[in-house]
Protein backbone atom coordinates (compact mmCIF):
# COMPACT_ATOMS: atom_id res chain seq x y z
CA UNK A 1 0.00 0.00 0.00
CA UNK A 2 3.01 2.28 1.05
CA UNK A 3 4.34 1.98 -2.36
CA UNK A 4 0.82 2.73 -3.49
CA UNK A 5 0.95 5.72 -2.46
CA UNK A 6 3.14 7.97 -4.39
CA UNK A 7 6.26 9.85 -2.97
CA UNK A 8 5.05 12.89 -3.65
CA UNK A 9 2.00 13.30 -2.58
CA UNK A 10 3.71 11.43 0.59
CA UNK A 11 5.54 14.91 0.68
CA UNK A 12 2.60 16.69 -0.11
CA UNK A 13 1.09 15.04 3.04
CA UNK A 14 3.73 15.97 4.96
CA UNK A 15 4.25 19.33 4.05
CA UNK A 16 0.13 19.81 4.36
CA UNK A 17 0.60 18.55 7.68
CA UNK A 18 3.48 20.77 8.92
CA UNK A 19 1.55 23.60 7.46
CA UNK A 20 -1.42 22.91 9.22
CA UNK A 21 0.61 22.52 12.20
CA UNK A 22 2.57 25.63 11.46
CA UNK A 23 -0.95 27.90 10.68
CA UNK A 24 -2.19 26.70 13.55
CA UNK A 25 0.34 27.83 15.55
CA UNK A 26 0.94 31.15 14.39
CA UNK A 27 -2.73 31.95 14.87
CA UNK A 28 -1.95 30.79 18.18
CA UNK A 29 0.54 33.38 18.64
CA UNK A 30 -1.38 35.66 17.01
CA UNK A 31 -4.29 35.14 19.30
CA UNK A 32 -1.66 35.50 22.01
CA UNK A 33 -0.07 38.30 20.78
CA UNK A 34 -3.25 40.07 20.36
CA UNK A 35 -4.35 38.94 24.38
CA UNK A 36 -0.32 40.54 24.98
CA UNK A 37 -1.39 43.73 22.93
CA UNK A 38 -4.89 44.49 24.40
CA UNK A 39 -3.12 43.71 28.08
CA UNK A 40 -0.51 46.05 27.02
CA UNK A 41 -2.85 48.81 26.13
CA UNK A 42 -4.29 48.28 29.55
CA UNK A 43 -0.93 48.52 31.19
CA UNK A 44 -0.26 51.85 29.10
CA UNK A 45 -3.60 53.11 30.15
CA UNK A 46 -2.81 52.25 33.61
CA UNK A 47 -0.09 53.71 33.50
CA UNK A 48 -1.26 57.14 31.98
CA UNK A 49 -3.98 57.21 35.08
CA UNK A 50 -1.13 56.98 37.23
CA UNK A 51 1.52 59.41 35.99
CA UNK A 52 -2.28 61.52 35.99
CA UNK A 53 -2.60 60.65 39.76
CA UNK A 54 0.63 61.15 40.55
CA UNK A 55 0.92 64.29 38.91
CA UNK A 56 -2.45 65.37 40.67
CA UNK A 57 -0.93 64.10 44.00
CA UNK A 58 2.07 66.48 43.43
CA UNK A 59 -0.09 69.11 42.16
CA UNK A 60 -2.67 69.00 45.28
CA UNK A 61 1.06 68.68 47.84
CA UNK A 62 2.20 71.98 46.28
CA UNK A 63 -1.11 73.50 46.77
CA UNK A 64 -1.03 72.43 50.47
CA UNK A 65 1.99 73.30 50.68
CA UNK A 66 1.22 76.62 49.89
CA UNK A 67 -1.32 76.88 52.11
CA UNK A 68 0.56 75.78 55.04
CA UNK A 69 2.90 78.56 54.41
CA UNK A 70 0.12 81.29 53.04
CA UNK A 71 -1.43 79.31 56.78
CA UNK A 72 1.72 80.17 59.09
CA UNK A 73 2.35 83.35 57.76
CA UNK A 74 -1.25 84.45 58.61
CA UNK A 75 -0.72 82.68 62.35
CA UNK A 76 2.68 84.27 62.30
CA UNK A 77 0.83 88.12 61.38
CA UNK A 78 -1.60 87.24 63.83
CA UNK A 79 0.57 86.46 66.81
CA UNK A 80 2.72 90.02 66.04
CA UNK A 81 -0.81 91.72 65.40
CA UNK A 82 -2.16 90.21 69.22
CA UNK A 83 1.51 91.24 70.58
CA UNK A 84 0.74 94.47 68.90
CA UNK A 85 -2.02 94.94 70.12
CA UNK A 86 -1.18 94.02 73.47
CA UNK A 87 1.45 96.49 73.54
CA UNK A 88 -0.62 99.83 72.60
CA UNK A 89 -3.25 98.67 74.67
CA UNK A 90 -1.64 99.10 78.04
CA UNK A 91 -0.66 102.52 78.15
CA UNK A 92 -2.06 106.10 77.26
CA UNK A 93 0.76 107.93 76.44
CA UNK A 94 0.34 108.93 72.72
CA UNK A 95 4.02 109.21 72.52
CA UNK A 96 4.76 105.72 74.45
CA UNK A 97 1.97 103.46 71.88
CA UNK A 98 3.72 104.82 68.90
CA UNK A 99 7.32 104.42 70.27
CA UNK A 100 6.02 100.84 71.30
CA UNK A 101 4.29 100.33 67.48
CA UNK A 102 8.42 101.19 66.23
CA UNK A 103 9.41 98.38 67.90
CA UNK A 104 6.92 95.92 67.39
CA UNK A 105 6.53 96.97 63.67
CA UNK A 106 9.67 96.69 62.75
CA UNK A 107 10.52 93.03 65.13
CA UNK A 108 7.60 91.31 64.71
CA UNK A 109 5.58 92.24 61.18
CA UNK A 110 8.66 91.46 58.80
CA UNK A 111 7.92 94.97 56.19
CA UNK A 112 10.74 96.25 54.70
CA UNK A 113 9.27 99.48 54.92
CA UNK A 114 6.39 100.93 57.46
CA UNK A 115 4.74 104.22 57.76
CA UNK A 116 2.47 106.10 60.41
CA UNK A 117 1.54 109.28 59.40
CA UNK A 118 -1.15 110.44 61.93
CA UNK A 119 -2.84 114.32 61.76
CA UNK A 120 -1.25 117.04 63.64
CA UNK A 121 -3.07 120.38 64.22
CA UNK A 122 -4.63 121.85 61.10
CA UNK A 123 -4.57 118.59 60.04
CA UNK A 124 -0.90 118.15 58.71
CA UNK A 125 0.38 114.79 58.55
CA UNK A 126 3.02 114.18 60.87
CA UNK A 127 5.19 110.75 60.88
CA UNK A 128 5.02 109.03 63.81
CA UNK A 129 6.50 105.79 62.93
CA UNK A 130 8.96 105.21 60.16
CA UNK A 131 11.46 102.39 59.28
CA UNK A 132 13.07 101.99 55.10
CA UNK A 133 12.14 105.87 54.59
CA UNK A 134 14.59 108.76 54.30
CA UNK A 135 13.41 111.92 55.90
CA UNK A 136 13.16 112.99 52.37
CA UNK A 137 11.31 110.15 51.33
CA UNK A 138 8.56 110.75 54.09
CA UNK A 139 8.71 114.86 53.20
CA UNK A 140 7.62 113.78 49.96
CA UNK A 141 5.03 111.29 50.70
CA UNK A 142 3.43 113.50 52.68
CA UNK A 143 2.99 116.23 50.40
CA UNK A 144 1.80 113.97 47.44
CA UNK A 145 -0.59 112.67 49.69
CA UNK A 146 -1.92 115.83 50.66
CA UNK A 147 -2.50 116.26 47.41
CA UNK A 148 -4.32 113.24 46.26
CA UNK A 149 -7.82 114.81 47.01
CA UNK A 150 -9.27 111.29 45.79
CA UNK A 151 -7.15 109.27 48.20
CA UNK A 152 -7.72 111.49 51.02
CA UNK A 153 -11.47 110.90 50.21
CA UNK A 154 -11.11 107.29 49.96
CA UNK A 155 -9.38 106.81 53.23
CA UNK A 156 -11.56 108.93 55.15
CA UNK A 157 -14.69 106.93 53.67
CA UNK A 158 -12.87 104.12 55.16
CA UNK A 159 -11.05 102.14 51.85
CA UNK A 160 -7.90 100.08 52.70
CA UNK A 161 -5.53 99.79 49.74
CA UNK A 162 -3.58 96.98 48.77
CA UNK A 163 -1.45 95.64 45.91
CA UNK A 164 -3.56 92.37 45.83
CA UNK A 165 -6.76 94.05 45.01
CA UNK A 166 -6.79 97.68 44.36
CA UNK A 167 -7.23 99.35 40.77
CA UNK A 168 -4.48 99.32 38.76
CA UNK A 169 -4.25 103.01 38.02
CA UNK A 170 -3.90 103.26 42.07
CA UNK A 171 -1.55 100.54 42.60
CA UNK A 172 0.85 101.70 40.20
CA UNK A 173 0.73 105.48 41.80
CA UNK A 174 1.06 103.94 45.43
CA UNK A 175 3.75 101.81 44.57
CA UNK A 176 5.44 104.64 42.48
CA UNK A 177 5.56 107.20 45.53
CA UNK A 178 6.27 104.55 48.22
CA UNK A 179 8.85 102.75 46.10
CA UNK A 180 7.49 99.45 46.90
CA UNK A 181 5.83 97.07 44.75
CA UNK A 182 4.31 94.96 47.49
CA UNK A 183 1.66 97.32 49.92
CA UNK A 184 -1.08 97.76 52.17
CA UNK A 185 -2.41 100.88 52.74
CA UNK A 186 -5.08 101.62 55.67
CA UNK A 187 -7.04 104.47 56.82
CA UNK A 188 -6.70 105.24 60.83
CA UNK A 189 -9.94 106.11 62.33
CA UNK A 190 -11.47 107.25 65.67
CA UNK A 191 -15.26 108.34 66.90
CA UNK A 192 -13.58 111.88 65.57
CA UNK A 193 -12.92 110.18 61.93
CA UNK A 194 -9.92 109.98 59.82
CA UNK A 195 -6.78 110.52 61.86
CA UNK A 196 -4.37 109.07 59.90
CA UNK A 197 -2.47 106.40 57.64
CA UNK A 198 -0.33 103.00 58.14
CA UNK A 199 1.40 101.71 55.62
CA UNK A 200 3.48 98.33 55.32
CA UNK A 201 5.26 97.56 51.69
CA UNK A 202 7.99 95.14 50.45
CA UNK A 203 10.27 95.97 47.41
CA UNK A 204 10.20 93.06 44.63
CA UNK A 205 12.50 90.39 45.25
CA UNK A 206 10.28 90.04 49.26
CA UNK A 207 7.14 88.08 49.57
CA UNK A 208 3.70 90.03 47.79
CA UNK A 209 1.07 90.92 49.54
CA UNK A 210 -1.84 88.85 50.11
CA UNK A 211 -5.44 89.48 51.40
CA UNK A 212 -4.50 88.10 54.68
CA UNK A 213 -2.16 91.24 55.17
CA UNK A 214 -4.97 93.35 53.92
CA UNK A 215 -7.30 92.39 56.84
CA UNK A 216 -4.23 92.51 59.32
CA UNK A 217 -2.77 95.35 58.62
CA UNK A 218 -6.91 97.05 58.74
CA UNK A 219 -7.65 95.70 62.36
CA UNK A 220 -4.05 97.12 63.42
CA UNK A 221 -5.11 100.24 61.99
CA UNK A 222 -8.35 99.98 64.19
CA UNK A 223 -5.99 99.15 67.09
CA UNK A 224 -3.78 101.95 66.75
CA UNK A 225 -7.15 103.91 65.93
CA UNK A 226 -8.68 103.05 69.64
CA UNK A 227 -5.41 103.22 71.35
CA UNK A 228 -5.00 106.81 70.34
CA UNK A 229 -8.57 107.75 71.13
CA UNK A 230 -7.82 106.31 74.31
CA UNK A 231 -4.61 108.17 75.35
CA UNK A 232 -6.39 110.99 73.82
CA UNK A 233 -9.52 111.00 76.03
CA UNK A 234 -7.35 110.23 79.03
CA UNK A 235 -5.12 113.08 78.19
CA UNK A 236 -8.19 115.55 78.31
CA UNK A 237 -9.89 113.69 81.29
CA UNK A 238 -6.63 114.41 83.53
CA UNK A 239 -6.13 117.94 82.05
CA UNK A 240 -9.65 118.54 83.25
CA UNK A 241 -8.89 117.00 86.25
CA UNK A 242 -6.14 118.84 87.04
CA UNK A 243 -7.80 122.02 85.85
CA UNK A 244 -10.66 120.99 88.50
CA UNK A 245 -8.27 120.34 91.45
CA UNK A 246 -6.76 123.57 90.89
CA UNK A 247 -10.30 125.24 90.40
CA UNK A 248 -11.11 123.40 93.53
CA UNK A 249 -7.87 124.20 95.58
CA UNK A 250 -8.46 128.22 94.71
CA UNK A 251 -12.35 127.89 95.66
CA UNK A 252 -11.65 125.99 99.00
CA UNK A 253 -8.91 128.78 100.17
CA UNK A 254 -11.46 131.48 99.06
CA UNK A 255 -14.26 129.97 100.76
CA UNK A 256 -11.40 129.39 103.77
CA UNK A 257 -11.04 133.25 103.61
CA UNK A 258 -14.66 133.93 103.14
CA UNK A 259 -15.12 131.35 106.44
CA UNK A 260 -12.85 133.23 108.07
CA UNK A 261 -14.34 136.28 107.56
CA UNK A 262 -17.34 135.47 108.24
CA UNK A 263 -15.85 134.38 111.99
CA UNK A 264 -14.56 137.44 112.70
CA UNK A 265 -18.00 139.40 111.73
CA UNK A 266 -19.41 136.63 113.79
CA UNK A 267 -17.44 137.28 116.34
CA UNK A 268 -17.34 141.16 116.20
CA UNK A 269 -21.27 140.74 116.05
CA UNK A 270 -21.45 138.64 119.22
CA UNK A 271 -19.16 140.83 121.17
CA UNK A 272 -21.19 144.13 120.01
CA UNK A 273 -24.37 142.15 120.88
CA UNK A 274 -22.95 141.31 124.35
CA UNK A 275 -21.67 144.39 124.83
CA UNK A 276 -25.17 146.33 123.77
CA UNK A 277 -27.16 143.70 126.04
CA UNK A 278 -25.05 144.66 129.15
CA UNK A 279 -25.41 148.41 128.43
CA UNK A 280 -29.07 148.22 127.92
CA UNK A 281 -29.44 145.97 131.27
CA UNK A 282 -28.61 148.25 133.91
CA UNK A 283 -31.36 151.45 132.59
CA UNK A 284 -33.79 148.61 131.90
CA UNK A 285 -33.34 147.16 135.74
CA UNK A 286 -33.54 150.77 136.39
CA UNK A 287 -36.57 151.20 134.28
CA UNK A 288 -38.02 148.07 135.76
CA UNK A 289 -37.53 148.98 139.18
CA UNK A 290 -38.61 152.52 139.19
CA UNK A 291 -41.79 151.63 137.58
CA UNK A 292 -42.34 148.93 140.23
CA UNK A 293 -41.82 151.37 143.09
CA UNK A 294 -44.11 154.14 141.45
CA UNK A 295 -46.83 151.36 141.02
CA UNK A 296 -46.38 149.98 144.87
CA UNK A 297 -47.14 153.87 145.82
CA UNK A 298 -44.35 153.97 147.40
CA UNK A 299 -43.86 157.97 145.77
CA UNK A 300 -47.30 158.33 146.61
CA UNK A 301 -50.92 156.95 145.52
CA UNK A 302 -51.08 157.40 141.60
CA UNK A 303 -53.89 157.43 139.29
CA UNK A 304 -55.44 154.44 137.71
CA UNK A 305 -54.59 156.37 134.43
CA UNK A 306 -51.45 156.40 135.08
CA UNK A 307 -51.06 152.61 136.90
CA UNK A 308 -52.16 151.30 133.70
CA UNK A 309 -49.32 153.28 131.71
CA UNK A 310 -46.95 151.66 134.49
CA UNK A 311 -48.27 147.95 134.15
CA UNK A 312 -47.76 148.69 130.13
CA UNK A 313 -43.85 149.65 131.15
CA UNK A 314 -43.40 146.88 133.19
CA UNK A 315 -44.83 144.51 130.89
CA UNK A 316 -42.72 145.55 127.90
CA UNK A 317 -39.69 146.28 129.68
CA UNK A 318 -40.35 142.19 131.31
CA UNK A 319 -40.19 141.77 126.97
CA UNK A 320 -37.26 143.69 126.86
CA UNK A 321 -35.45 142.24 129.68
CA UNK A 322 -36.10 138.90 127.95
CA UNK A 323 -34.78 139.97 124.51
CA UNK A 324 -32.00 141.02 125.79
CA UNK A 325 -31.25 137.61 127.93
CA UNK A 326 -32.10 135.75 124.68
CA UNK A 327 -29.62 137.78 123.07
CA UNK A 328 -26.91 137.04 125.60
CA UNK A 329 -27.53 133.35 125.71
CA UNK A 330 -26.92 133.47 122.17
CA UNK A 331 -23.81 135.42 121.86
CA UNK A 332 -22.46 133.35 124.98
CA UNK A 333 -22.73 129.89 124.09
CA UNK A 334 -22.16 131.03 120.37
CA UNK A 335 -18.65 132.47 121.61
CA UNK A 336 -18.55 129.15 124.61
CA UNK A 337 -18.77 131.70 127.17
CA UNK A 338 -21.68 129.65 128.68
CA UNK A 339 -20.44 127.12 131.27
CA UNK A 340 -22.35 124.06 130.63
CA UNK A 341 -23.03 122.19 134.67
CA UNK A 342 -23.35 118.96 132.89
CA UNK A 343 -24.99 116.10 135.18
CA UNK A 344 -26.81 113.02 134.56
CA UNK A 345 -30.34 113.20 133.91
CA UNK A 346 -33.17 111.05 133.88
CA UNK A 347 -35.39 112.87 130.54
CA UNK A 348 -38.51 110.97 131.58
CA UNK A 349 -38.49 113.27 134.98
CA UNK A 350 -37.26 116.28 133.09
CA UNK A 351 -40.29 115.91 130.72
CA UNK A 352 -42.56 115.52 133.46
CA UNK A 353 -41.36 119.05 135.08
CA UNK A 354 -41.53 120.46 131.80
CA UNK A 355 -45.20 119.45 131.65
CA UNK A 356 -45.95 120.65 135.23
CA UNK A 357 -44.67 123.87 134.23
CA UNK A 358 -46.42 124.18 131.28
CA UNK A 359 -49.97 123.25 131.91
CA UNK A 360 -51.49 126.49 132.82
CA UNK A 361 -50.17 127.57 128.85
CA UNK A 362 -52.47 124.17 127.90
CA UNK A 363 -55.01 124.93 130.09
CA UNK A 364 -55.52 128.08 129.07
CA UNK A 365 -55.42 127.09 125.43
CA UNK A 366 -57.66 123.90 125.58
CA UNK A 367 -54.51 121.68 124.44
CA UNK A 368 -53.53 118.22 124.97
CA UNK A 369 -50.74 116.78 126.14
CA UNK A 370 -49.71 113.47 125.24
CA UNK A 371 -46.00 111.76 126.02
CA UNK A 372 -45.27 108.68 124.40
CA UNK A 373 -41.32 108.26 125.55
CA UNK A 374 -39.45 104.70 125.43
CA UNK A 375 -38.89 103.92 129.78
CA UNK A 376 -36.12 102.11 128.55
CA UNK A 377 -33.92 105.08 127.50
CA UNK A 378 -30.69 105.44 129.02
CA UNK A 379 -29.89 108.83 131.50
CA UNK A 380 -28.04 111.52 129.37
CA UNK A 381 -25.44 113.66 130.93
CA UNK A 382 -26.45 117.17 129.99
CA UNK A 383 -26.78 120.90 131.22
CA UNK A 384 -30.85 120.15 132.23
CA UNK A 385 -31.66 123.62 132.30
CA UNK A 386 -30.54 124.42 129.25
CA UNK A 387 -32.03 120.87 127.32
CA UNK A 388 -35.19 122.07 129.54
CA UNK A 389 -35.43 125.61 128.17
CA UNK A 390 -35.10 123.72 124.37
CA UNK A 391 -38.07 121.62 125.83
CA UNK A 392 -39.79 124.36 126.93
CA UNK A 393 -39.64 126.56 124.19
CA UNK A 394 -40.12 124.46 121.77
CA UNK A 395 -43.45 123.55 123.21
CA UNK A 396 -44.26 126.62 124.36
CA UNK A 397 -44.32 127.45 120.63
CA UNK A 398 -46.47 124.20 119.63
CA UNK A 399 -49.09 125.70 121.89
CA UNK A 400 -48.60 129.10 120.62
CA UNK A 401 -49.64 127.59 117.11
CA UNK A 402 -51.59 125.08 118.01
CA UNK A 403 -55.54 125.77 118.08
CA UNK A 404 -57.87 124.93 120.79
CA UNK A 405 -58.63 120.71 121.30
CA UNK A 406 -55.30 120.35 119.00
CA UNK A 407 -52.79 117.93 120.86
CA UNK A 408 -49.23 117.80 121.41
CA UNK A 409 -47.03 115.24 121.63
CA UNK A 410 -44.08 114.95 123.33
CA UNK A 411 -41.81 111.44 122.10
CA UNK A 412 -38.51 109.99 123.47
CA UNK A 413 -36.70 106.90 121.63
CA UNK A 414 -33.32 105.46 121.07
CA UNK A 415 -32.33 106.48 117.74
CA UNK A 416 -28.62 104.89 117.04
CA UNK A 417 -25.88 106.49 119.10
CA UNK A 418 -28.45 109.33 120.13
CA UNK A 419 -31.31 109.92 122.21
CA UNK A 420 -34.07 111.60 119.42
CA UNK A 421 -37.01 113.73 120.76
CA UNK A 422 -39.81 115.10 118.94
CA UNK A 423 -42.73 117.49 119.96
CA UNK A 424 -45.34 116.98 117.72
CA UNK A 425 -48.23 119.35 117.48
CA UNK A 426 -51.76 119.78 115.23
CA UNK A 427 -51.05 123.29 114.50
CA UNK A 428 -51.14 126.06 111.88
CA UNK A 429 -47.44 123.92 110.08
CA UNK A 430 -44.80 125.73 108.42
CA UNK A 431 -43.57 126.15 104.73
CA UNK A 432 -41.09 124.90 103.15
CA UNK A 433 -39.49 128.24 102.43
CA UNK A 434 -40.25 129.44 106.42
CA UNK A 435 -38.31 126.11 107.57
CA UNK A 436 -35.31 126.84 105.98
CA UNK A 437 -35.50 130.03 107.95
CA UNK A 438 -36.95 129.19 110.97
CA UNK A 439 -33.89 129.15 112.88
CA UNK A 440 -32.13 132.16 111.88
CA UNK A 441 -31.82 135.16 114.60
CA UNK A 442 -34.91 136.94 114.98
CA UNK A 443 -36.68 134.93 112.23
CA UNK A 444 -40.00 135.34 112.58
CA UNK A 445 -43.07 133.81 110.55
CA UNK A 446 -45.23 136.60 108.73
CA UNK A 447 -48.88 135.06 110.16
CA UNK A 448 -51.67 136.32 111.90
CA UNK A 449 -50.80 134.54 115.39
CA UNK A 450 -47.80 136.66 114.82
CA UNK A 451 -49.10 139.83 114.44
CA UNK A 452 -50.89 139.16 117.79
CA UNK A 453 -48.25 137.52 119.88
CA UNK A 454 -45.38 139.29 120.59
CA UNK A 455 -42.20 137.39 120.39
CA UNK A 456 -38.63 137.83 119.84
CA UNK A 457 -37.56 135.61 117.02
CA UNK A 458 -34.62 134.21 119.04
CA UNK A 459 -36.14 130.86 120.83
CA UNK A 460 -35.16 128.27 117.99
CA UNK A 461 -32.04 130.30 117.57
CA UNK A 462 -31.17 129.62 121.21
CA UNK A 463 -33.32 126.22 121.01
CA UNK A 464 -29.98 125.47 118.47
CA UNK A 465 -27.53 126.53 119.92
CA UNK A 466 -27.85 124.52 122.94
CA UNK A 467 -28.44 121.42 121.02
CA UNK A 468 -25.67 121.71 119.19
CA UNK A 469 -23.57 122.37 122.05
CA UNK A 470 -24.72 119.32 123.37
CA UNK A 471 -23.15 117.78 120.75
CA UNK A 472 -26.78 117.08 119.15
CA UNK A 473 -29.01 118.36 116.04
CA UNK A 474 -32.28 120.20 115.47
CA UNK A 475 -34.81 119.96 112.74
CA UNK A 476 -38.24 120.33 111.57
CA UNK A 477 -40.80 118.42 109.66
CA UNK A 478 -44.08 120.33 108.91
CA UNK A 479 -46.35 120.63 106.52
CA UNK A 480 -48.57 123.98 105.97
CA UNK A 481 -52.20 123.42 107.96
CA UNK A 482 -50.99 119.98 108.87
CA UNK A 483 -48.90 120.26 112.01
CA UNK A 484 -45.48 120.52 113.08
CA UNK A 485 -43.01 118.19 114.91
CA UNK A 486 -39.51 119.42 116.01
CA UNK A 487 -36.92 116.64 116.10
CA UNK A 488 -33.79 117.08 118.72
CA UNK A 489 -31.32 114.40 119.03
CA UNK A 490 -28.70 114.31 121.98
CA UNK A 491 -25.47 111.98 121.97
CA UNK A 492 -25.67 109.11 124.94
CA UNK A 493 -22.33 109.15 125.04
CA UNK A 494 -21.54 112.77 125.28
CA UNK A 495 -19.12 114.18 122.80
CA UNK A 496 -16.09 116.28 122.97
CA UNK A 497 -18.42 119.71 122.69
CA UNK A 498 -20.38 118.70 125.96
CA UNK A 499 -17.13 117.95 127.75
CA UNK A 500 -15.05 120.58 127.31
P1 LIG B 1 -40.78 133.56 118.61
O1 LIG B 1 -41.55 132.44 119.21
O2 LIG B 1 -40.33 134.56 119.60
O3 LIG B 1 -41.42 134.18 117.45
P2 LIG B 1 -39.00 131.49 117.88
O4 LIG B 1 -37.59 131.53 117.41
O5 LIG B 1 -39.28 130.64 119.04
O6 LIG B 1 -39.44 132.97 118.07
O7 LIG B 1 -39.87 131.02 116.67
C1 LIG B 1 -39.66 131.59 115.40
C2 LIG B 1 -40.88 131.41 114.54
O8 LIG B 1 -41.06 130.04 114.21
C3 LIG B 1 -42.18 131.74 115.20
O9 LIG B 1 -42.40 133.11 115.14
C4 LIG B 1 -43.19 130.96 114.39
O10 LIG B 1 -43.55 131.70 113.27
C5 LIG B 1 -42.42 129.75 113.98
N1 LIG B 1 -42.76 128.56 114.77
C6 LIG B 1 -42.08 128.06 115.81
N2 LIG B 1 -42.65 126.94 116.28
C7 LIG B 1 -43.75 126.73 115.51
C8 LIG B 1 -44.77 125.72 115.49
N3 LIG B 1 -44.79 124.73 116.37
N4 LIG B 1 -45.73 125.84 114.57
C9 LIG B 1 -45.73 126.85 113.68
N5 LIG B 1 -44.80 127.82 113.63
C10 LIG B 1 -43.81 127.76 114.54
Amino acid sequence: MNQLIPIYIKSMLIILAISVITISLIVKKNNRIRKLQILLHKLKRSFYNLDEQAKLIVKTDLELNKAQEELDKRLHGLEALQKTSRLISTTLDENEIFHRLNQSLMTDLDYEKNLILVYGENKIFYSRVSSGFSEEDVHFIISNIEKDVNLINALINGNTFSSANAPKQRIESITHLFDVEHFVLTPILTQNGFIGIVFVGNRSNAPGITEGDEELISILANQIGQSIENARLFEQVFLSHQSLETKVLDRTKQLESALEEVKNISKTKSEFVSAVSHELRTPLTSIKGYASILMAGKLGEIPDKVKKRLEKINMHSDNLVKLINELLDISRIESGRVEMHLEKTNMLNLIENVQDLLTPQFKNKGVNWVTEADESIPELLIDSSQVERVFINLISNAVKFTPTDGSITVRAKKENEDIQFDISDTGIGISKEDIKRLFDEFYRVDNNINQNVKGTGLGLAVAKKIVEAHGGKIWISSEEGNGTTFHFTIPIQPTNKTES
